[in-house]
């Protein structure tokens, strides 16, 4: 029988946007309530909202955030009798104005030709639109370094994108725009000062990402398992060793992405092989995929026969069963491997100086936690079948060498 374990395949999209946001819904909650106050009180959308994340980092959320904010905002303001709507644009691969332009007037449905039309053409008739049917529009920009960095669009006709009404004074004067701009980090601050100073006083609220820690990837992944995956078919514990794998507090790179991917691979192997539960080993495999050369054989063909011993002794324990194993039962089965292979077990000093050395090598990880202390985690980028076999190479061979 083939497993069934991923009950709704779009939850893994790349595009997906959660119910709610448990992870970062005082942000979200604080964008909403500033635009909808403002919308709420003055009758005016001119908002420009500025999402940008930690250096470096990716698949942090800036892209959900905005959408979700968006889309709950709309919500919001309907159950208040006021219509808002939004426009996403992925401003990837420098578009040009027009291409701007064409993905605002094909969110709102509209039917006026783009191209062959000037600027003002254009967002007179997006701006007569808002007006005639009394709606408002937010365009999210993704990607805006993107736009910054680009030399397809000019200075004048970014802000003249941003302040539309200064350009085109609405007809009832109301004005119904609103921007959020997401880039990737703080240096769109300097590109907007450089190129386009005059936005940046104006921008109302600014709003820094930083990378997930493993506790808001645990939140987002179980999240995750309970919306797409049927239940019983995943642990609390491997979704707790994804979230540490990635999280940043763990030398991680704090990615969502990264992390609801390898959930979805680990879930995808276990299905494949016809199994109705995801296991530890489905997970190793999907965190391995994402490591560069995830056992490096020549460092480990570098290492004290002993210390290789301590680390075969782990992953044996590991594929036992599995989890966090108590050094005290590593010691034991260290002991049981070296006679195995004809060896005389080192001392207790020794072998917790092994312990750390792998630790530091990466290859294992000594619990910190409550619960987890004085245990002993084979790394969960590696899969323990391929170590056992490796390890099994390497130590005949450098007992053949006596
Ligand atoms: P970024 O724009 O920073 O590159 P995204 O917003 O595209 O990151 O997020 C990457 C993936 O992680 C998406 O699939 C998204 O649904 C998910 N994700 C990010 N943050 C959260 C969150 N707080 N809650 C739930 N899912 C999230």
């Amino acid at each position: 029988m083939h497993g069934s374990i991923i009950t709704d395949m779009q939850v893994f999209n790349d595009n997906y946007v959660p119910p709610t946001l448990i992870v970062r819904a005082d942000e979200a909650r604080e964008i909403i309530w500033r635009i909808s106050n403002k919308v709420i009180k003055s009758g005016n959308l001119t908002d420009i909202t500025m999402i940008y994340g930690q250096i470096g980092r990716v698949g942090i959320g800036k892209t959900t955030l905005a959408k979700y904010a968006a889309i709950k905002l709309s919500e919001e303001l309907k159950e208040k009798g006021i219509r808002l709507r939004y426009a996403f644009v992925n401003a990837y691969g420098a578009p040009t104005l027009i291409d701007i332009l064409s993905s605002i007037v094909g969110a709102l449905g509209l039917r006026v030709p783009v191209r062959g039309a000037s600027f003002v053409e254009t967002m007179k008739s997006i701006a007569d639109y808002l007006m005639v049917k009394d709606e408002y529009l937010l365009v999210i920009l993704d990607e805006f370094q993107g736009i910054l960095l680009s030399n397809k669009i000019s200075p004048d006709d970014l802000y003249r994108l941003l302040r539309v009404y200064e350009e085109i004074p609405a007809g009832d004067g109301i004005n119904r725009i609103g921007y959020i701009l997401v880039a990737n980090d703080v240096r769109a601050l300097a590109y907007i000062r450089e190129k386009i100073p005059q936005v940046e006083s104006q921008i109302d609220f600014m709003l820094h990402l930083r990378a997930y820690s493993s506790y808001d990837l645990y939140k987002i992944l179980e999240q995750r398992a309970e919306l797409g995956l049927a239940p019983g078919s995943y642990s609390h514990y491997i979704i707790e060793m994804i979230a540490d794998r990635y999280g940043e507090d763990r030398g991680g790179e704090g990615s969502a992405r990264k992390a609801i991917k390898a959930l979805q691979r680990a879930a995808e192997r276990a299905e494949m092989r016809g199994d109705n539960s995801i296991s530890e080993e489905d997970v190793r495999y999907a965190l391995a995929q994402d490591s560069y050369a995830y056992i490096d054989i020549r460092m480990l063909k570098a290492l004290d026969k002993h210390m290789l011993l301590v680390l075969y002794a782990v992953a044996r324990a590991t594929s036992e069963r599995g989890g966090w194993i108590p050094t005290s039962l590593v010691r034991s089965e260290y002991e049981e491997v070296s006679s195995l292979f004809g060896e005389k077990p080192r001392k207790h000093t020794q072998f917790y100086e092994y312990i750390s050395t792998l630790s530091r090598l990466g290859l294992l990880e000594k619990g910190v936690e409550k619960g987890k202390m004085g245990s002993i985690r084979l790394s969960p980028e590696i899969p323990t079948d391929v170590l056992l076999e490796v390890l099994d190479h390497i130590l005949i061979d450098k007992l053949g060498e006596n």
